[in-house]
């Protein structure tokens, strides 16, 4: 063991808190400090050029030109850009991102798009047809979620992540003014996506995380003993992002329900995939608004709803609880002002795009679709199951997250992309997952994935030494206790990402 792994495993059995201000305490060290800085910066120059291929490629711009270019000269390089990524996501190798993605439906959204360009949603009066759609989307998704002949309202937002923390902010302040509660807090499963987590230090919303059982499922005696009289939601998965686990929802619903306390569900990936999977005759436990402790939820429309990036409906249970969420002003010099989520003005063409999406796909598309990605994903978790090497976390219906106890499987993870595939590298704990699109339910794609993974696992098992590219990052990303220094690092690459 080298020195520094040495003192990374000692770090790594001090609590969290001491281990903090240990590294506050370090970095307070003129000389550390500066290695620190030095080591950051070899990382970065390594990143940059993975970063940014087209550094020398293409024309680059950091003022405006005096003249402007010529639409040719800015469609070609554009194509071009395209031509060198679309294979890619398009041929199915890549996890999650792109969820639809046959030509002819990107030709129909676009179309939609072109005809809806100019649309602001902020000016009702101007575009009442902006309206209509937004209307209509968050009727047909709350309908679809359990609300027809319930109370169910929304509004749609600009993704998940924005569904979210207008959940959040929405509890915040509904239990400010019900509950006089000033200090709020959430109960979140480690597994709730990092949007949470994100709202909490948006909103000043002190987080409660409870643990996930064996199949990564939220603890709900856990959940039951984190409960206090600041206690403002709570929050469940349907599934969760990392290994593709539905939460106890009913439990948690009950749970909510009986202390009134707000039960947020996150359906942001599962929203369009679990009532069609129900239908089809899958194992769907209750999850939507048939459960009455559930008072709001999110769902991505730019997921498996299948409509252009920038779409995402946040649900609630009653018009009295989505008043939280609105902005009024009334006394600016601009005049009357107000808005149902975080931005001003809004692209309305996603809107309608999103109109479109849903109104052309049908509940039949959906569930040909959502058939088509199960079938998909229970031929890449039984192949995965029958990898001795691997092993399948928990029993997912299409986000197939796998381990392994005798490799290491960020060295499987580096593999895999050296034969052009992008999955997610994940931890606490390390494994790697598969979320099955669309893409992936193309002749072939499954068989190509579950060989390539075969190769992969007989590579890391004969060469168990090589290092790799990624492997090494993920695992002191994975590993290194001094979290501060991994916050650092990774600020320091959306630095790298705005540099041009
Ligand atoms: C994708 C996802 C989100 C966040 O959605 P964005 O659209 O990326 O902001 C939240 N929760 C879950 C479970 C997700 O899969």
């Amino acid at each position: 063991m080298s020195w520094k792994d040495n003192i990374i495993k000692q770090l790594g059995r001090l609590n969290p808190r001491l281990l903090a201000s240990v590294e506050k305490g370090m970095r307070a060290i003129p000389g550390v400090s500066q290695m620190i800085e030095g080591e950051y910066a070899e990382i970065m120059v390594e990143l940059e050029s993975s970063a940014k291929p087209y550094k020398n490629k293409f024309t680059s711009f950091t003022q405006i030109p005096d003249t402007g270019r010529s639409h040719t000269d800015i469609l070609r390089d554009m194509e071009a850009m395209r031509a060198q990524e679309e294979s890619h996501w398009k041929e199915g190798f890549v996890s999650g991102a792109v969820y639809h993605g046959d030509q002819e439906h990107i030709d129909f959204l676009n179309q939609v798009y072109a005809i809806n360009s100019q649309s602001n949603p902020l000016h009702a009066d101007v575009w009442p047809s902006a309206t209509k759609f937004e209307a209509e989307i968050v009727a047909m998704t709350g309908n679809m979620l359990g609300g027809a002949g319930r109370d169910v309202c929304g509004t749609l937002s600009s993704g998940g992540t924005e569904s979210i923390m207008l959940a959040m902010k929405t509890y915040r302040d509904w239990a400010r003014e019900k509950k006089g509660i000033t200090k709020p807090e959430m109960i979140a499963p480690i597994t709730a996506h990092a949007a949470f987590d994100k709202a909490s230090q948006y909103f000043n919303i002190k987080t409660i995380h409870i643990p996930v059982d064996e199949n990564f499922r939220a603890d709900v005696n856990a959940a039951k003993k984190a409960i206090t009289a600041n206690t403002i939601a709570i929050v469940g998965s349907a599934p969760s992002f990392p290994h593709g686990a539905i939460d106890p929802i009913e439990e948690l619903s009950e749970f909510a329900r009986q202390h009134n306390i707000g039960f947020h569900v996150d359906a942001c990936l599962g929203g369009f995939v679990l009532p069609w999977a129900e239908k089809l005759g899958y194992p769907v436990p209750p999850f939507d608004f048939r459960l009455p402790g559930v008072t709001s939820m999110s769902a991505d429309t730019h997921k498996y709803g299948y409509a252009a990036k920038g779409t995402s409906v946040i649900l609630y249970r009653g018009e009295e609880l989505r008043h939280f969420q609105y902005y009024t002003s009334t006394e600016w010099p601009g005049g009357l002002y107000f808005s149902p989520t975080f931005a001003g003005s809004r692209p309305g063409a996603l809107s309608a795009a999103c109109w479109a999406a849903l109104t052309a796909i049908g509940a039949e598309g959906y569930l040909t679709a959502t058939k088509k990605i199960l079938e998909t994903a229970a031929v890449i978790k039984n192949g995965i199951r029958e990898i001795p090497e691997l092993r399948v976390l928990g029993d997912p219906l299409f986000v197939v997250a796998f381990d392994s106890e005798s490799l290491n499987i960020y060295k499987v993870l580096d593999y895999m992309s050296h034969k052009k595939w992008s999955l997610n590298g994940l931890h606490k704990p390390t494994c790697v997952h598969l979320c099955v699109t669309l893409r992936h339910t193309q002749p072939g794609v499954a068989e190509r994935f579950l060989a390539d993974l075969r190769e992969a696992v007989e590579h890391v098992k004969q060469y168990p030494e090589e290092k790799g590219t990624m492997a090494p990052v993920y695992g002191m990303a994975a590993t290194l206790p001094l979290r501060g220094m991994v916050s650092d690092l990774l600020k320091k690459y959306l630095d790298l990402i705005f540099k041009a």
